[in-house]
């Protein structure tokens, strides 16, 4: 017989429930002053830039900001005395010159030399108390109440009494009081080089590089310390929770490089008057009537047109440039004439009047009964009167007889990004 095996009841087995996995972050890295600074002025702004990282078209001011800051890090940055010469900061300064974001070469030379007159006019007033400071250019990262931060200080000195001096370079426009004594930047600068060196922080400074002055206060007090803390937290929370709403404004949205991707700013209105600061965006936006096609394809169209206006500008002043070399040298040599491979040049030099008062000049015209043969109808001032309400009725009807007033196609450009310091 065989016996039935005996069943042992299944025990049921009760597999532990998988720990929670802590949900992702939305935003892992570091927090700086300025990505705080972008959460508080646009929240949309700072989730385009440092969670989406879409790309920022490159700035003048960024690009001379760290050229020269760059410079001074070197100056500070030697291993021990003496200081570097003035020839050696301003090599070094041309050496690390960052190109990327001028309108033009023109605007890029004054900012190279205009860089140079600050680093001598630095140089002059700093060098017979040069003293190698405790750091150049110090990198911290430190936790605030759970939030990472990064952050880079210019430089900090050590005075006599042990205390410290933090010092931060400023190449932008002028620094009102007000914001010295309020700024986070510093105040973040205070709390980390505290709590990394473990000294005391005996004062802040902005040095205003294009006016060669420094802006210094005191310490800032606990309380403002703890102001920072709390607005380090708020953004931390908000960030984290997802919370990224535009808030639009002309001031800042004429500048924002994010604008075509902003949903404050739906595709199809673009070049619409910018919405109030206090409305949100509307929801939903109709569209451009041709879709999203349409809407990538007018935006490439807008950044072509954009270029190809730039390069007409650009090739203007080359052919400029060029124009007034090859005149020199015809000139030096007492040519008439020069052969390229392809092209060929006459020198016609052009002599023209320069009016030095034009209201006098009309005056003495009208004296000697010589104003109305100068006199011809330009262009402008017939449209104008065309337009003119006040044109008696019969010239308008017999001027209107012999023009047409067309409606032409227009555009007006001007670049996302561009015009602060
Ligand atoms: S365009 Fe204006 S609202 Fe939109 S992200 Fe930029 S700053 Fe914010």
């Amino acid at each position: 017989m065989i016996e039935s095996r005996q069943t042992v009841p299944r025990k049921t087995v009760e597999k532990a429930a998988p720990a929670a996995k802590p949900a992702a972050k939305v935003y892992s890295r570091p927090l700086s002053h300025s990505s705080i600074s972008m959460y508080l002025e646009c929240p949309q702004k700072f989730k385009l830039k440092y969670v989406d990282k879409l790309p920022e078209l490159p700035k003048w001011f960024f690009s001379f900001g760290q050229s020269v800051h760059k410079a001074l890090e070197f100056f500070y940055s030697i291993p021990a005395l003496p200081a570097p010469t003035l020839e050696r900061l301003l090599q070094e300064y041309k050496d690390g010159w960052l190109k990327a974001g001028y309108k033009d070469a023109e605007q890029e030379r004054e900012y190279l030399e205009d860089g140079e007159r600050i680093l001598r006019e630095f140089y002059a007033k700093n060098i017979k108390t040069f003293k190698l400071p405790l750091f150049a250019e110090y990198k911290f990262e430190l936790e605030v109440e759970g939030v990472p931060l990064l952050g880079f200080v210019d430089r900090i000195d050590k005075l006599d009494n042990g205390k410290l001096h933090i010092l931060d370079y400023k190449t932008g426009k002028a620094i009102p009081k007000e914001r010295l004594q309020a700024d986070r930047q510093l105040t973040m600068y205070q709390l980390a080089v505290e709590k990394l060196i473990g000294a005391e922080v005996e004062s802040l400074t902005f040095y205003h590089l294009p006016t060669n002055k420094e802006l210094t206060v005191g310490p800032r007090a606990a309380a403002q310390i703890d102001a920072l803390k709390d607005t380090i937290v708020t953004v931390n929370d908000g960030i984290q929770a997802s919370r990224f709403d535009p808030t639009p404004d002309e001031g800042k949205c004429r500048w924002c490089d994010f604008k075509p991707h902003c949903p404050a700013f739906r595709p199809g209105f673009y070049g619409a008057p910018l919405p109030a600061p206090a409305k949100a965006a509307p929801a939903a936006q109709p569209d451009l009537p041709g879709g999203l096609g349409d809407s990538a394809k007018l935006a490439e169209l807008v950044d072509r047109y954009g270029d190809a206006l730039a390069n007409v500008k650009r090739l203007e002043s080359d052919a400029q440039a060029l124009r007034e070399e090859i005149a020199a040298i015809l000139g030096r040599n007492g040519y008439v004439r020069a052969f390229g491979s392809r092209f060929e040049v006459s020198a016609a030099a052009e002599t023209r009047w320069e009016i030095r008062d034009r209201v006098k000049l009309l005056e003495v015209l009208k004296r000697h009964g010589l104003y109305e043969a100068t006199l011809k109808p330009a262009a402008p001032e017939v449209y104008r009167l065309l337009d003119d309400p006040k044109l008696p009725l019969e010239a308008r009807r017999d001027l209107e007889a012999l023009a047409e007033k067309k409606q032409l196609p227009g555009l007006s450009l001007k670049p996302l990004s561009e015009g602060r310091a």
